[in-house]
């Protein structure tokens, strides 16, 4: 069985894969105007993709966010054969296991101690439902079962299982099973995009929390929990904040007896400039969901970091009491190693501190853009960049993700909005070739 072409693993692919996030019909029909080519990947080194045909593609978004130190990365790849050797897996109730303990205790000593609790899973909608049962179990352990609904920002996104959807704001992915969905409330984002005249980013942060008060003073003995995607909200469009929004929501939520969940799934792992988002807002949350990055793109992995006191509200004789919650892979030590390495590789390259050179460098090799007629709103915070394009093309994206595609770049709008997320082993020349790619990708979709 030699297959060898794009042509044959797309067709197969087509045939008997059902793609995520994906109208399969765009794939089949080459003569839809919302055609997409499905692309086969037949390998990856460092931040390029290589599929069948001797193409090649610069990963600019980490293959949806997840690979922080490139494909086929020499030192997670060691650390992976080693733990195959070693243990494989191991169900973790009743059992344990080095990989699992010794990332708990990093992960809790990267927190200052304040989340000392890790709470295993393998996708990130996994995280925001353990989350989200967390914390309305811990009020119910305390007597105070009225407190059952949960807050989200306009915008939000939090993942794509019934439950995570709750708290997901994205119409797209919630419009066709609103039934099935109990709706979280939804309040004003402090996307900074929202400014009116005169206002800054930290104007438009108070507005927000103004409105998030507003709604806790009438309401907040019925909310369990405020759910946020810490400075930059991801699937909404790389929307962006200022710190002072959360500086605010916690001493709110402080006040009125409420969580504070922070969905780090996208912003952690320095992706920010920081090793956790919420951390440049010098809070910290109850609650904080990692998953994406921590493995380093390897393998599935999501952890639930609580506080002492919503882990020690659960101690008790009753089972009942106890957070029951589990999955077939929790903790796997396949994927706790993968992220072991990954901490690793913080630790002896001063990530955080080469990031923000080549933070400096993206950010330079963009700002050309700030010129072009039909593009707004140029930002950045750390290692995510983007800025939004005003058309009225609905096909836009598609037209921009192919248009990069042929000039050997991964870039995958958002809608109108093109971002990069590189993988942070990305080095200069790599840099330009991104901005050289958006530049024609422009061009030729506009
Ligand atoms: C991707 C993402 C999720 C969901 O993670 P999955 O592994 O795709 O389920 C949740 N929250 C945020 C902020 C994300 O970016």
């Amino acid at each position: 069985m030699t297959q060898s072409s794009n042509a044959d693993w797309l067709a197969r692919s087509q045939a008997a894969v059902w793609h995520p996030c994906t109208q399969m019909q765009h794939h089949a029909q080459t003569a839809s105007p919302g055609h997409l080519p499905l692309i086969p990947i037949a390998s990856g080194k460092g931040a390029w993709l290589y599929d069948f045909d001797g193409k090649r593609y610069l990963d600019g978004i980490s293959s949806w966010w997840t690979n922080l130190f490139g494909h086929a990365n020499p030192r997670i790849n060691a650390a992976l054969k080693d733990q195959l050797e070693t243990l494989e897996h191991v169900m973790l109730a009743g059992f344990t296991h080095q990989p699992v303990v010794e990332l708990s205790e990093r992960l809790s000593a990267l927190t200052g101690g304040a989340l000392g609790h890790a709470f295993y899973a393998s996708d990130g909608a996994s995280a925001t439902e353990i989350a989200l049962k967390m914390s309305f179990h811990y009020w119910r352990n305390v007597g105070r079962p009225g407190k059952a609904r949960f807050l989200c920002l306009q915008g939000s996104y939090h993942g794509e299982t019934v439950g995570a959807l709750a708290v997901t704001d994205v119409a797209i992915f919630k419009d066709a099973y609103a039934p099935l969905v109990r709706a979280a409330t939804v309040i004003p984002s402090p996307d900074f995009r929202l400014a009116e005249t005169g206002e800054s980013p930290a104007d438009v942060a108070r507005r927000a929390a103004a409105g998030l008060e507003a709604h806790l003073e009438k309401h907040g003995e019925h909310i369990a929990a405020l759910i946020v995607e810490p400075l930059v909200q991801g699937a909404a469009g790389m929307a962006m904040y200022d710190p002072e929004y959360l500086r605010l929501a916690r001493q709110l939520c402080d006040r009125y007896e409420v969580h504070l969940i922070c969905d780090e799934i996208a912003v952690g792992c320095g992706r920010t400039g920081t090793f956790f988002a919420h951390e440049q807002a010098g809070i910290r949350p109850d609650l904080m969901c990692l998953s994406k990055g921590i493995s380093g793109g390897y393998l599935p992995l999501s952890i639930v970091l609580s506080s002492d006191t919503i882990y020690n509200a659960f101690l008790d004789d009753s089972v009942a009491r106890a957070f029951l919650h589990s999955h077939s892979y929790t903790g796997n030590p396949l994927a706790c190693r993968a992220a072991l390495a990954t901490l690793d590789i913080f630790e002896s390259d001063d990530v955080l501190a080469a990031n923000r050179q080549k933070s400096a460098k993206i950010s330079a090799a963009l700002a050309p853009l700030a010129n072009h007629p039909q593009v707004r709103h140029l930002r950045q915070r750390g290692m995510i960049a983007a800025f939004d394009v005003a058309t009225d093309d609905p096909h836009f994206s598609r037209k921009f993700y192919r248009a990069a595609l042929d000039r050997e770049a991964l870039i995958r709008p958002i809608g109108n909005t093109v971002y990069l997320m590189p993988p942070y082993i990305i080095g200069d020349e790599e840099i330009d070739h991104l901005a050289r790619a958006i530049n024609g990708a422009l061009a030729a979709a506009l």
